[in-house]
């Protein structure tokens, strides 16, 4: 098989079915060839550099009740939280005073007045405290283009919406149908995303109950037919308190292969998709401790390390054992920094780290 292999990595175009033969690769030194192959056009294209994001979790409140989040509305075990605007703003700065220079907001979606006046005065309130120095994402969900343009004439410059699965079954199998939560409104929040002038951001979720490879070179192929500049994604895990962590217990793929497929969705978008930004997320670290450094040497060149306050990091949990959640933030930059710095990529503090995808536009 390596021949095979060698010979579709050394092409300059990919047709669907060389992708798709790269996405069923099991052979070990086939699949050492693919890492190798998305680490050197990595390299070439983006460098052999890691940016950070510091990952704020405000609130586990949501609206939304997909099937398979662990703060899904319908959860009633889940304790709520919403951080103050002091609490955030601590964080912040300790973002900006360990040069981090980007930081990401993350929640459970709300669309009501409150919430939308208050992110965009946080947003604001986070310039000021930087001088304008502090590069912002959110990933609040989905809204409506009129709050997207007030968040982004506040300040913020990337958003994070994953599309979750590109096929449409699998899709609707993850979101119950209340709420328009339907994969046409996803898809064009995307669009009004860019339309505002974003760094655009989406992914999915891996290695799901009947999702097939061809499935997964779609999702890539999504990508790329939308331009996106941004991709965060990772494998799927239980919750154990969601209707889809009760139905797939017992048919989800192995932890292992999930990890494997995650590492094959990055080396083969990066092969792709080459100077676009990929962030090697949480869940990877989830499922495999050394996860993250994997996803580093698989292509990946972002870091979300979480920058929430300890007392609520607990309680944002969208799957089950997720990692880091008894870890200080100091902590975590250590683990963070020295994992990174063991591969031999180089950590950029002081630099927004945006996506070179866009610029080249
Ligand atoms: N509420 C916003 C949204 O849905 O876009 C942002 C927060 S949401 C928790 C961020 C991402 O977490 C989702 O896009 C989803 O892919 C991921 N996620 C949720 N539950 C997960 C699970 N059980 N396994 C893996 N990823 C999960
Ligand atoms: Fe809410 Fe996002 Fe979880 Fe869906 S994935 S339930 S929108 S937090």
């Amino acid at each position: 098989m390596t021949k095979k292999i060698e010979s579709i990595l050394n092409q300059e175009e990919f047709t669907k079915s060389d992708l798709i033969q790269l996405m069923k690769i099991e052979d070990k030194e086939d699949l050492e060839l693919l890492f190798k192959k998305a680490y050197e056009i990595k390299s070439k294209y983006v460098g052999r550099k890691v940016y950070y994001r510091g990952l704020i979790e405000i609130s586990n409140r949501c609206i939304k009740n997909c099937n398979y989040c662990g703060i899904r509305r319908d959860n009633k075990k889940v304790e709520r939280f919403s951080m103050s605007k002091d609490e955030i703003m601590k964080s912040v700065k300790w973002i900006y005073e360990n040069n981090y220079a980007s930081l990401a907001l993350q929640s459970g979606e709300r669309q009501d007045k409150e919430f939308v006046d208050f992110i965009e005065d946080l947003i604001k309130e986070i310039k000021t405290l930087s001088n304008g120095k502090l590069g912002i994402t959110l990933s609040l969900g989905e809204q409506s283009k009129e709050t997207y343009q007030r968040w982004f004439d506040a300040g913020a410059h990337r958003y994070l919406l994953r599309i979750e699965s590109t096929n449409l079954d699998i899709y609707n199998k993850l979101h119950p149908m209340d709420n328009k939560h339907t994969f046409e409104v996803r898809k064009r929040c995307l669009e009004y995303l860019r339309e505002i002038g974003y760094q655009v951001g989406t992914g999915v979720m891996i290695g799901l109950p009947n999702q097939t490879e061809e499935d997964l070179v779609n999702d890539i192929l999504f990508y790329k037919e939308m331009d996106i500049d941004m991709i965060g994604m990772g494998p799927y895990i239980l919750h154990r308190d969601t209707p889809l962590g009760k139905e797939w217990e017992n048919v989800v793929r192995s932890e292992e292969k999930r990890v494997e497929l995650g590492l094959k969705m990055i080396a083969i978008t990066r092969i792709l998709l080459k100077d676009v930004n990929i962030a090697a997320t949480t869940a990877l670290q989830g499922l495999d401790p050394n996860g993250r450094e994997k996803g580093l040497l698989a292509g990946a060149n972002i870091l979300m390390p979480t920058a929430t306050a300890l007392e609520h990091k607990g309680k944002y949990l969208l799957y089950d054992n997720k990692p880091g959640i008894k870890d200080s933030v100091e902590k975590a930059k250590e683990d963070m920094d020295k994992k990174v710095k063991s591969i031999g990529d180089e950590i950029v503090y002081g630099a927004w780290g945006d996506s070179l995808h866009f610029k080249n536009k």
